[in-house]
């Protein structure tokens, strides 16, 4: 099967993603760089507070908002 359910990013968790979670670390990441996340309802919080905490956390939308709103790519070589 390839079905591209996106399934949440929380350890051992298999139910389906309903939350990305954008972030970026400062340390490591250019500051317009987004890592995601993926979180079902139940891990939105806990998933939210540890990247919280390290002050990496810029945004939580609803992935179905995340997918409909997919950030054009930079036009790239021409
Ligand atoms: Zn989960």
């Amino acid at each position: 099967m390839t079905d591209e359910t996106p399934i949440c990013s929380a350890k051992g968790c298999r139910a389906a993603a309903v939350w990305v979670l954008a972030w970026n670390n400062p340390k490591i990441h250019t500051p317009e760089r987004r890592k995601t996340w993926l979180a079902c309802e139940e891990h939105r919080e806990h998933l939210s507070q540890f990247l919280g905490v390290r002050g990496f956390l810029k945004d939580v939308v609803l992935l179905k908002e995340w997918e409909a709103s997919e950030r054009p790519e930079a036009p790239d070589g021409s």
